[in-house]
């Protein structure tokens, strides 16, 4: 199976070729499908079999697909994700993979001081790298709005849970529109994860790597 087989738009196969990406791993063979049919997913994958772009490539191509709105860029992707370090490496891979697609990403976190996060959401992004305690924090002082969300992507759902974000995230989802296409990863699928992924999950395909 090659990325070209999976049937992506041109500039992110461009992409993933400089990349040096000649095949998609397991999980992306399996997960890309599903996602380009517009199906809800729940990917149990660890760190390092390639997710990151699992999730990433349908993303970059639906949007790009999508083409650019007059205006003002409405935020229309989210990744929620645990820690600044994972946010800041899903950032830099959706800059790559979309680099000849003309669309923006962002990546905010706590610890560090909001107005240059602010700024950049102002001029206005297509996607947006998130952790939960700073993304509810910028949403809750409405520099953020969750209204136009398309995607919106649990990833490591269980560190998540470890780290005590639990209420963050259950305020992060009830916001989100009710027509969305929504994906939830995590590493492992303790009982509570699997009550929070029905929470996020309409009608699901599983992925198991
Ligand atoms: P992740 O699991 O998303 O953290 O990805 C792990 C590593 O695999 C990253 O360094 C990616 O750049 C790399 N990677 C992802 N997809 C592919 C692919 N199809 N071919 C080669 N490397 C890849």
């Amino acid at each position: 199976m090659t990325f070209k087989e999976l049937g992506l738009v041109e500039p992110v196969l461009r992409a993933l070729k400089d990349e040096g990406y000649s095949n998609p791993t397991p999980i992306q063979e399996k997960a890309i499908p599903i996602l380009l049919r517009e199906k809800d997913l729940l990917g149990v994958a660890q760190t390092g079999t390639g997710k990151t772009a699992a999730f990433g490539i349908p993303i970059l191509h639906h949007l790009y697909k999508a083409g650019r709105q007059q205006g003002k860029r409405k935020i229309k992707a989210l990744v929620v994700t645990p820690t600044r370090e994972l946010a800041i490496q899903i950032g830099e891979s959706f800059t790559a993979y979309g680099k000849y697609t003309g669309l923006r990403n962002t990546v905010i976190f706590g610890g560090v001081k909001q107005g240059k996060q602010v700024n950049v959401l102002r001029n206005g992004i297509d996607i947006l790298i998130a952790t939960p305690g700073r993304l509810l924090d910028l949403m809750n002082q409405g520099f953020i709005s969750l209204h136009d969300i398309e995607y919106a992507v649990l990833d490591e759902a269980d560190q998540m849970l470890d780290m005590g974000f639990i209420h963050d995230i259950k305020k992060i989802i009830a916001k989100l529109p009710q027509k969305r296409q929504s994906l939830f990863f995590s590493a492992t699928m303790p009982k509570t994860i699997v009550e929070l992924s029905r929470k996020i999950l309409g009608d699901f395909e599983q992925v198991t790597i």
